[in-house]
């Protein structure tokens, strides 16, 4: 029997249309090997194009789901996307403390549609309670900048998101202007690393969440950091050229070569 399959906690968003949220998990972790567990934050109403409306699902029984796949045998890393509520962070934290496993946090505030999707309260709370327990945060610049407001770059956000206690900030350009994608990797101790892709033409619909799923699962494979941060861009990357329209909206990746 095959038993060396890491697992992967995804606790994220349902979309509707899967471009983005779970079902974006689910496949880049079954496309680079691993097994992902998964416990939805929210339901969502959304198309190619933007998202209507999201809704927490019942806190008793995202705290059953959790508990039971945690008591239900080890896991190698914890993937993190769309929140539900404030409320959902101190169940998450209590649990994810003591795992000991790598947390890769996407910190989804805003859809690429433009519709914020989380509560005023939710970005304090995640800065203040998650962070700590964070060794990946993935914002893109636009949430990068809404989780820092008083910052003037991009690289004092990241510094100050590492301040607070997240170990390695990737705050991704995509969304960003320019003839290339820059990704920033502020990391402690270190100068900021810049990682410069060709940028491809149009916008997409569930790359940020492609690229943090295959961070956790490298990581939860054993790569190293650098190389996990390097391997899941190119992943994500490949996964964008085979991107596919399948609505009115932004195309979706191709997540399996
Ligand atoms: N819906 C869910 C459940 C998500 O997790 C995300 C992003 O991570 C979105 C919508 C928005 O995706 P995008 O900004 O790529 O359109």
């Amino acid at each position: 029997m095959r038993t060396e399959q890491p697992k992967i906690l995804c606790l994220s968003g349902h979309d509707p249309t899967g471009g983005a949220g779970i079902q974006a998990d689910i496949e880049t972790i079954a496309a680079l090997d691993g097994h992902a567990l998964t416990v939805i934050t929210a339901y969502t109403v959304q198309d190619t194009a933007n998202v209507v409306r999201v809704t927490a699902p019942d806190p008793s029984l995202f705290k059953a789901q959790i508990e039971t796949l945690l008591a239900d045998g080890p896991i190698q890393a914890v993937k993190i996307g769309l929140l539900g509520s404030a409320g959902q962070i101190p169940e998450i934290v209590k649990r994810v403390r003591r795992l000991k496993v790598p947390v890769v946090l996407d910190p989804v505030l805003r859809a690429g549609g433009g519709v914020t999707l989380v509560s005023r309260k939710l970005p304090e709370a995640l800065i203040a309670q998650l962070l700590p327990h964070v060794e990946v945060l993935t914002p893109n610049a636009a949430e990068a900048r809404l989780l820092v407001p008083q910052a003037e770059t991009l690289e004092a956000c990241g510094t100050e998101l590492l301040r607070r206690g997240a170990k390695h900030v990737l705050i991704t350009g995509g969304d960003e202007p320019g003839e290339t994608v820059v990704n920033l990797w502020c990391r402690p101790g270190r100068a900021p690393r810049r990682f410069v892709w060709p940028r491809l033409p149009g916008r997409f619909h569930g790359a940020g969440c492609t690229l943090a799923a295959a961070i956790a699962v490298l990581l939860a494979r054993g790569y190293s950091l650098n190389t996990a941060l390097q391997d899941a861009q190119t992943y994500a990357h490949e996964s964008l050229k085979r991107a596919r329209s399948i609505g009115r909206g932004r195309p979706i990746p191709g997540r399996f070569p």
